[in-house]
């Protein structure tokens, strides 16, 4: 058996919160949640996610600027932030694109469209292996 891959949402909306872990907790993911930038930097450091799920609307610092610093660390570096954009909010995409991340969701949240996202960023050491 496989260790489940490991997710830290950043998510300031309950609502979001709630509906992002039970989707990924559903697929067999393994969800670390934190409600503003701080804690979520500093849960990126310590528990070091297969992924990390990003909001860019939180109340303290910015996605964009919480994804700056996490990946400017030698551990963040390399691992994949998929950010929270609003649909309304044009340029939120590439703002979050060039702030660092390494993919996007758009608000609201469609339970396939997260699952595939996130796979897309996910290495999978089973696929085309000699198992
Ligand atoms: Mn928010």
């Amino acid at each position: 058996m496989t260790e489940a891959k490991r997710i830290l949402v950043i998510e300031d909306n309950e609502n979001n919160m709630y509906l992002i872990t039970f989707i990924l907790e559903r697929n067999g993911f393994e969800v670390i949640g934190a409600r503003n930038a701080t804690n979520g930097i500093n849960l990126a450091i310590e528990k070091d996610p297969d992924l990390i799920i990003m909001d860019i609307q939180l109340p303290d610092i910015d996605g964009l600027e919480a994804t700056r610093r996490i990946k400017s660390t030698e551990k963040g570096s390399k691992m994949p932030i998929v950010a929270v954009t609003s649909y309304a909010m044009t340029g939120d995409r590439e703002k979050a694109l060039s702030a660092g991340c390494d993919g996007y969701i758009e608000k609201p949240i469609n339970p396939e469209t997260i699952v595939s996202e996130i796979e897309k960023h996910l290495p999978r050491p089973n696929k085309g292996g000699d198992i």
